[in-house]
């Protein structure tokens, strides 16, 4: 091709996608509040038979046949006042009300923990989940005691531990220190958070947990547990690697027990408070 065509071919290819993100931008309707499966688009939108196969071989690139993203309506958010709504597909863990029949204590018995209007207050031992997860986001929200009693790690301690082995440090850190793989959010005794987004005491708070379980072949571990965590929407761990499960004052030892388990909340001997606790089990691509 000469020089001259090859740029007028280039130029024409600039201008069509130039075009079609000025029709994205300009022409796009706004997305309704929740959605609803779309209409059957006409042939010529849904991709291309002809283009290069991803290097697994599995689907094209723009492949007309990958199966059609399923549909989530999203949640709302929360405010101070108020807890917002999960996502349409999650599976609530708490919610208004004062029910707690997704849980028990970690013992087996009902559970002891109090719970009102949406409110669960931590009190003796831990609380767990009756079923068990593997990979999954976890929203859940927190506020450690309005009245600070005590410094360091007695200040407002529980825990959100992943598959009842993973800890996610539940702490007052607001103005307050401990040592910093302990502190709120903390991959306790692993990891400190890249900041601290801790709100004040009393204030609610929120963690956003993606969380990918650990692996294992002929028993012997293949891929550890990774997790990613937002604290009051900011990024605190980007899918970081456990060096195994949480100890204290031990690095823990992953063994092929921990591929899967509940969650459970810890009890430390501090009244924290949880609200809007919802979980979203997670599996690959195109299901
Ligand atoms: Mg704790």
């Amino acid at each position: 091709m000469s020089p001259v065509k090859s740029f007028v071919v280039r130029f024409v290819t600039l201008g069509a996608v130039c075009t079609a993100l000025a029709v994205d931008v300009a022409g796009a309707p706004q997305a309704p509040p929740s959605q609803a499966a779309p209409p059957a688009p006409p042939p010529s939108v849904v991709g291309y038979t002809d283009t290069p196969r991803h290097p697994d071989g599995k689907w094209r690139v723009h492949d007309s046949t990958r199966p059609v993203t399923r549909v989530v309506a999203p949640g709302t958010a929360s405010t101070p006042e108020r807890a917002g709504q999960p996502p349409a597909d999650a599976i609530v863990l708490i919610g208004d009300g004062a029910d707690l029949s997704k849980w028990r204590m970690k013992s087996g018995g009902a559970p002891t923990w109090k719970m009102e209007n949406g409110v669960l207050e931590s009190g003796k031992e831990y609380l767990q989940t009756r079923d068990e997860f593997s990979d999954f986001q976890l929203h859940v929200e927190f506020a450690t005691p309005k009245v600070v009693k005590g410094d360091g790690q007695g200040r407002g301690n529980s825990g959100v531990f992943l598959l009842g082995r993973f800890e996610v440090q539940v702490l007052d850190s607001f103005q307050s220190r401990t040592y910093p793989d302990g502190q709120a959010a903390a991959m306790y005794g692993q990891f400190p958070p890249l900041v601290n987004a801790s709100r004040a005491p009393g204030e609610w708070q929120a963690y956003d947990i993606v969380f990918t379980a650990p692996r294992f072949t002929d028993g012997k571990l293949a891929k550890p547990a990774v997790v990613t965590v937002f604290h009051n929407g900011v990024v605190v761990h980007n899918a970081t690697a456990y060096l195994g499960p949480t100890a204290h004052k031990l690095v823990g030892e992953y063994t092929p027990q921990s591929a899967k388990g509940p969650i459970e909340l810890q009890d430390h001997g501090n009244p924290v408070h949880f609200r809007n606790i919802w979980i979203r089990p997670l599996s690959g691509y195109d299901q």
